[in-house]
């Protein structure tokens, strides 16, 4: 029988989530979303030495951002729950039972001493120790005493740790969508931890039970984990449930913006762009990081941009909505190289987006951004910046930032084309063209260009003078928008206001 398609995302609450975090979860959610099955967060917090307040609602809070809406999570419940492992300690234990009941694992008593000093002693003689089917009977497991002995240890309180017992002379093989068929030596393995001295399980165990316990489909995981999905289908095959081994896709690597290595959480602070979705306060400034949220993006951007950092749908198309990734994506298109972040490419992204979306919706997204500036305006107002802004913008601190004119007076005028195009005997024909302005009915644009157009051949006054002159004049620079535009949005008392005070400036400007 065919199963449901259910799909997890797992990370651990050890900190703020990585873009490359999301990008897991996206591609989850693609595929769970794409054939109508469950998309599902389950919290991996068994290593209790590294997990983190405000971890989980940091994660939740990103993928609300990013619209990857949940099926079943810790907060939403389930038939499958509960959905942080810390809350499953019990589940675990009995599964653990199990398998030293069959023999598939062992107690080990081994200190962490005794261990340390096995380590050195093996580095002295530049071998690696690895504790495994070689050395088992050199060690302090329960492997060489006898039942009597075993129980007197247990009963005694003594600590122990549980071991995968791994088979020797096996081939372990991971049928991985992405890489195809991965091949492992089980002698190389060596007899992970399963249950730790605490009590809880380790991320092998708990994640092998809860997969196989939340009827989990597939796994899609970076490919960092690679390595243990050998241990994991060991795992499978000693609970007796190989027929129930998930698919298995492992993500390329998200590869820092030049040379070598993965992006690291810490290139966003030396690059100067963010590497996470949201901003996280950590506790000192090193452990605190921007967000892309917080920098100015969109989440549909992030998410386009996400998307195409390891898959592409192999056509011209870049610009896909949620809903279209949903339809368009395919496991077997994800590359299996490593994937080069581009901040340049994600801001392009992010510009087709604001380009792309209405004046109306657009107008809500910045106004926090323009209100933390001070400026207060209507809705109206805000609506026509964007219009006239969003083409020449990448970001949504840029609309208040690039062009802070349209919210307050010029603070510094462009010296290079006041120096070409002012003198101060053109003021008498400038105050004539104010007067023009002042008497226009109509401030729309086309009436606008068409009465200073026509002020401009009745004077016989050069067109390309005049209209730098009005351009510095309302916003201090020729890389604006469109004089007309400017100034139908600015308005006429403002954009008169303007003038008269630039003529000043200009004079100053070129009397230097
Ligand atoms: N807890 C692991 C993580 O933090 C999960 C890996 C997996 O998906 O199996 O990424």
């Amino acid at each position: 029988m065919a199963r449901d398609f259910r799909v997890r995302f797992a990370p651990s609450p050890t900190g703020a989530l990585h873009i490359g975090g999301i990008r897991t979860a996206l591609y989850n959610y693609l595929l769970a979303k794409q054939k109508g099955g469950k998309f599902i967060l389950r919290i991996e917090d068994t290593d209790q030495g590294r997990y983190v307040e405000g971890a989980e609602d940091y994660i939740v809070e990103a993928l609300e951002w990013c619209g990857l809406e949940l099926d079943e999570s810790p907060k939403l419940g389930g038939a499958f729950g509960p959905y942080r492992q810390s809350e499953r300690k019990d589940i675990y234990k009995k599964y653990v039972d199990q398998l030293i009941a069959s023999g598939k694992a062992y107690y080990a008593f081994d200190s962490s001493e005794s261990l340390a000093a096995k380590r050195a002693a093996y580095e002295a003689e530049k071998k690696t120790f690895k504790y495994d089917a070689s050395v088992r009977a050199e060690m302090d497991n329960s492997l060489l005493i006898s039942a009597d002995a075993l129980q007197a240890r247990l009963n005694s309180g003594e600590a122990y740790t549980v071991r995968l017992k791994v088979p020797i002379d096996e081939t372990v093989t991971v049928e991985d969508d992405v890489r195809g068929k991965v091949s492992f030596d089980s002698n190389e393995l060596d007899d992970k931890i399963l249950l730790k001295a605490d009590g809880m399980p380790t991320y092998h165990l708990a994640n092998v039970v809860d997969d196989y316990l939340m009827q989990i489909s597939h796994v899609i995981r970076g490919e960092e984990w690679l390595p243990s999905t050998a241990h994991h289908i060991l795992l499978y095959q000693a609970f007796g449930w190989a027929d129930s081994i998930p698919h298995f896709a492992h993500l390329p690597l998200i590869l820092k913006p030049n040379g070598k290595g993965k992006l690291s959480k810490r290139d966003g602070a030396k690059f100067g762009f963010p590497v996470f979705p949201l901003s996280w306060e950590g506790k000192s400034a090193e452990d605190s990081f921007e967000g892309f949220r917080e920098y100015g993006f969109l989440p549909e951007a992030l998410v386009n941009f996400l998307a195409f950092l390891g898959w592409n749908p192999g056509t011209e198309q870049e610009i896909f909505s949620l809903e279209e990734l949903v339809a368009a994506f395919d496991v077997e298109k994800i590359g299996k190289s490593g994937a080069r972040f581009d901040i340049e490419k994600g801001t392009w992204f992010n510009q087709q987006y604001l380009i792309n979306s209405s004046n109306a919706i657009l107008a809500k997204q910045i106004r926090p951004w323009v209100e933390a500036k001070g400026y207060e305006v209507s809705n109206d107002y805000l609506e026509g910046v964007c219009e006239l802004m969003k083409e020449r913008v990448s970001l949504l601190k840029d609309f208040p930032e690039t062009g802070y004119y349209l919210f307050e007076a010029v603070k510094e005028y462009e010296g290079k084309p006041v120096r070409k195009n002012w003198k101060p005997e053109f003021r008498a024909a400038f105050d004539e063209l104010l007067s023009v302005i002042e008497n226009i009915s109509d401030f729309s644009v086309s009436s606008l260009e068409e009465t200073i157009k026509a002020f401009i051949a009745e004077r016989e006054l050069r067109i390309g003078t005049v209209f730098q002159i009005l351009r510095v004049g309302v916003s201090g620079t020729l890389k604006g928008p469109s004089v007309f535009d400017m100034i139908a949005l600015l308005g006429k008392e403002e954009t008169l206001e303007r003038m008269k005070k630039a003529y000043v400036q200009f004079d100053k400007i070129k009397a230097q």
